[in-house]
């Protein structure tokens, strides 16, 4: 409604209140909320230890896999990424004038050790480390697993965190388990598993809607946040043992820290919850902020749909990170922008969790849109003193300033957003392309055609996709149908870098 309200008045378009109900009533008839569908989903059921001593955390992971593809396997694959961290490993996890504040006590190294695969009879399977950077775990299968069949697989493992204010490591606050188990490789019909390594630009990950079990064990003194809804929890002596389930969603990511407080808010079914540290003074008031992002985003896409999401601070090099249900907000990040970087990570959870995407080749997709809802909130919600307008031109000024700049050291500046992560030489011409040049794009398509056909468009796309990963083809074709108009020379042009933008 506060969406609806805001477009009429900045229209200028006067009603009468019982019009202005009669045409709410009319246009929209319910709020989507993504339901079951009947395409089956891999099941992961972990049962995960953490050892704070050693860092070290022990786990059992059993899955059921499904073939969803026209072919028949062999071998399947999954990807490990706390592999990129272990020393020799050939992608930097942080680009090097970012090194310090990850590694703030020194270079540290972490990774994961495969000890064994096996059957649903507990027979062994033969199992391999592969891909360029010791990034893939190969399974071979006892029997071909044809389309539409499933096959249950056990993997113990055991991942060591480095000491490292990432996604993935613990820091002197908080312990970050972000990609800290073998998750399977997105199979595409015609390409292929996907297999890339880890790159210290952007979002390394891509992965398909699972449903999850997962009990994890630590020392009683931590306060636990993670993907997924807890259903119970048992402690033991001095370890606590929490059960979690999360159906269809992406990925796992638990987070856990001594420090934590939290505070709670209610929106709808849902509850978000905040965690803080001991004795911050605006924990509430984050809690009650981030509601307000998950109203405001219901609204304009379509509703969440989980029961629960955590916004946790954490020691993080970046500003911030998106996992299912869970978002860290790194508490380096300022007052002035503590909000806004919640705002962009709760996007996330309708573009990336819901609708996903090649985060590896197609960054722009969920950045870009990730990034321009942020805008939206705050265009809809003027109260905390952010100005649509001032925002899209402080944006064009950086895009424009990157250009001239890049443009002046090397004679020429690759613009084109659709590349993947090892394409970008720097992570400033990463920012610029795929952030910066995301919310260009969107508030240039919005101008051309018009308000009310570009909101529609993002819930159509929102209902279309739940679930899905989907490709920048299928985004162009879904605007294109929404707004009536073919946008695909539109967009394409933006995306391949021909659109000068003057
Ligand atoms: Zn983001």
């Amino acid at each position: 409604m506060k969406t609806f309200a805001n477009f009429l008045k900045k229209h200028k378009i006067k009603l009468i209140a019982a019009a202005v109900i009669a045409a709410v009533v009319a246009i929209i008839p319910f709020v989507f909320k993504p339901e079951s569908q009947s395409q089956n989903y891999n099941n992961y059921s972990m049962d995960l230890s953490y050892n704070e001593q050693t860092h070290i955390l022990s786990g059992v992971e059993e899955v059921e896999y499904f073939n969803s593809s026209q072919n028949a396997f062999s071998s399947i694959y999954f990807h490990l990424y706390p592999n990129a961290f272990r020393q020799g490993s050939n992608s930097p996890v942080v680009s090097s004038n970012n090194f310090d504040k990850a590694f703030p006590n020194g270079e540290s190294y972490g990774g994961i050790d495969i000890l064994k695969v096996s059957d649903q009879s507990a027979a062994p399977l033969n199992f391999s480390v592969v891909g360029e950077d010791q990034n893939i775990l190969q399974i071979d299968l006892a029997d071909e697993l044809y389309p539409d069949e499933s096959v249950k697989i056990s993997i113990e493992f055991e991942t060591t965190l480095p000491n490292a204010h990432h996604r993935f490591g613990y820091g002197e606050s908080v312990v970050n388990l972000g990609n800290f188990y073998p998750i399977a490789c997105v199979y595409e019909d015609g390409k292929g598993f996907s297999t890339q390594a880890y790159h210290s630009n952007g979002d390394p990950f891509y992965s398909d809607i699972s449903c999850y079990l997962v009990n994890f064990s630590c020392s009683s003194d931590f306060i636990v946040a993670s993907s997924g809804e807890e259903k119970n929890r048992q402690t033991s002596g001095q370890t606590t043992t929490y059960s979690y389930q999360g159906d269809k969603i992406r990925d796992f990511c638990i987070v856990l820290s001594q420090k934590f407080e939290k505070a709670s808010s209610q929106v709808g079914g849902t509850t978000i919850n905040y965690y803080g540290y001991q004795g911050d003074q605006n924990l509430q008031a984050m809690a009650d902020f981030a509601g307000r992002c998950v109203e405001s985003y219901n609204d304009m896409f379509g509703l969440y749909p989980y029961s629960t999401l955590n916004v946790v601070k954490s020691n993080f090099v970046h500003g911030g990170m998106e996992y299912p249900g869970i978002v860290l907000i790194s508490d380096s990040v300022g007052d002035e922008d503590f909000q806004y970087v919640i705002a962009h990570e709760i996007a996330h959870q309708w573009w990336y969790g819901v609708v996903g995407t090649n985060q590896y080749d197609h960054a722009w997709v969920d950045e870009g849109l990730a990034e321009y809802s942020t805008y939206l909130f705050f265009e809809n919600n003027q109260e905390f003193g952010l100005n649509y307008s001032s925002m899209i031109s402080n944006a064009l000024t950086n895009y424009k300033f990157f250009v001239q700049i890049y443009q002046q050291i090397n004679g020429e500046v690759d613009t084109s957003m659709d590349r993947p992560l090892d394409q970008f030489g720097t992570e400033p011409e990463y920012v610029q392309c795929v952030y910066t040049k995301g919310v260009l794009l969107f508030d240039s398509l919005r101008q051309s055609v018009g308000q009310r056909k570009f909101l529609k468009a993002l819930k159509d796309l929102y209902q279309d996709y739940a679930y899905q990963n989907i490709s920048p083809a299928q985004l162009i074709a879904s605007f294109s149908s929404s707004t009536g108009r073919n946008l695909e020379g539109f967009i394409k042009g933006w995306i391949d870098g021909e659109v000068v933008i003057a």
